[in-house]
Order: C-alpha cells, then structure tokens, then sequence
C-alpha cells in the first residue's frame, strides 16, 4: 500500500491539516506543526490537540500516514553555541509538539557547517543533538532528509546520512526520508532504469531501507549534479515522470507517507490522482 499526499497547510490550527489533506484526495501528508519562520511558538492547546487526532481518525490518517517537518530556522550542526542551543531547544520543542499529537515522526534537513566547522564535526554535532532530543521524548522517531547539497548543508552524501545514524544511541528512533528532488540535484541518477537501480542499490548499502522512513515526490528544476534545491511540479522538470513510475511500483516503499512538496499546491489533487493511478497500472501490469 502506498501512501500518497501533500505538505499541506496548517493555517488556523493543526487540526486544518487533516482536512485540507482530505479535501485533495490525499492518504499522507506532512505539516508544520507551529509557524516554519519563527522561533516561538506558542504551545498546542489541548482543544487543538483533540481536534487533530478527531479529525486524522474521521478521515482515516493514522500516525504511519503523517510526516511532520520542522521549521525552517534550525540548524543542528551549528558551529556556534548560540545558534546550537537556540535550534537545539526548538527542535526538541517540534518533538514535543509531535508527541503531543500521538504522532510518530519529525522530519528534519540535517544542518549547515556554514564554513566554521568540518563536515565531520558538523555530522557528530547533528547526531548529538538528536540524542538530545530523544532522551527527552518517547515514541518520535527523527527523521533525516537527504538535501541536495547547496550551500553549506550537509546530508546530500547517502554517507552522510548514515554518519549522523552512527552517532545516534537510540537508532530504533532515528530514520530517513528521501527527497527525490534532493537526491537527483546531489548528483544520484534517478531518470535511467539502471541509474535508478543504481541509485536504490547504493542507499540500501549505505544507509539500508529499514531506516527509511518516509518520500518526498518533487521534480526538479535543476539537473542532475547541480545541488540546487529547487522543486517543480511533476513531470515538468529534469526528472520527469518515469523516476516516480517506477518509485511507485517498487514494493520497497509500501507504508511509509509519501509526500508533494511541488510549488502548484493548485495541481496537487491531479498529481496525487496521477500518482495512484502509477500503481493501479504497475499492479495491473503485475
Ligand atoms: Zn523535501
Ligand atoms: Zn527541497
């Protein structure tokens, strides 16, 4: 079974993500729990924590659908204290807010070095900030996304990933979500069958698919190698739409949320319905 939807807004509440999810056709989505450009944040209340898990039971989401993303200011491979402490406490405020609303996940871009720190100081700081964060809360697993290398971000190397993995002291709560878009723009072909073999085979010996804990569906606009992070709808970029066919039929990633992240919120009812209609051919293929 795959689940497929769309990051969908949040506006009004927590408990609007669900509906909005609804009203497109979708069997996943991804939200932000608090506003993704700010610090603060005030606490959920409980009316809004009520509304959510009535609404997510209403429109049969349960937590293996929902992928949660952190906001946009954190960085957990920080070089400077400040900046670590500061990110530091609002991601552990994000797994909070996760654990308060019965979910199981937080997917998160890994870091920056930002020119002050090694690449590998960056990762060990990245996966001691998890710790952290784990040993303050139960049953959220943390979920790192591949980026697609720009700037100073790390994550964009399969190795990466698993470096951050191996620093983790609870790895039965740390997974990994790939981003197709991220993936091809870091350089990890996704267009040729054998490249998209290749690709697969290399991040199961790397990282493993038992880490894998969630999809992001965006093409790209950018090609191959050029680790610019910019998405395009599906099928109108460097990817096209045979990378998702076959992401579609491959049984590897059967119960995990998969999720648009394509900047036409207005055409993410038809590519969702595009998507499933992947696997309906796939399976009548089959
Ligand atoms: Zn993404
Ligand atoms: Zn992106």
């Amino acid at each position: 079974m795959k689940y497929i939807g769309a990051h969908v807004s949040a506006a009004g509440g927590v408990q609007n993500a669900p509906l909005n999810a609804k009203k497109i056709g979708a069997t996943a989505f991804a939200l932000f729990t608090k506003n993704q450009r700010r610090w603060e944040a005030k606490p959920l209340t409980e009316e809004s924590i009520h509304r959510f898990k009535e609404n997510c039971a209403d429109a049969g989401y349960t937590p293996d659908q929902i992928l949660p993303h952190d906001g946009y200011l954190i960085n957990l491979g920080h070089p400077e204290s400040a900046g670590l402490e500061k990110s530091r406490a609002a991601f552990i405020d994000e797994m909070h807010r996760c654990e308060r609303l019965g979910l199981k996940y937080l997917n998160f871009h890994p870091g920056s070095h930002l020119n002050k720190l090694s690449e590998d100081a960056c990762l060990a700081r990245i996966a001691e900030s998890i710790n952290l964060a784990l040993k303050q809360t139960t049953g959220v697993t943390a979920v790192i996304e591949n980026t697609a290398g720009q700037g100073t971000n790390m994550g964009h190397r399969f190795e990466h990933l698993t470096a951050i993995i191996a620093g983790v002291e609870d790895q039965s709560r740390v997974g990994v979500c790939l981003d197709t878009c991220h993936t091809f723009s870091a350089g990890y072909d996704l267009v040729t069958t054998r490249g998209y073999e290749k690709t697969m085979a290399h991040f199961d010996a790397v990282v493993g698919f038992s880490f894998l804990k969630g999809f992001h569906l965006n093409d790209s606009k950018k090609a191959m190698g050029s680790r610019v992070d910019r998405h395009e709808s599906l099928g109108k970029g460097t990817l096209g739409l045979k990378p998702f066919r076959m992401i579609m039929n491959d049984p590897r990633f059967d119960g995990i949320p998969m999720i648009l992240e394509t900047p036409d919120d207005d055409r993410w009812a038809e590519e969702i319905r595009m998507l499933m209609e992947m696997v309906r051919i796939g399976d009548e293929i089959k």
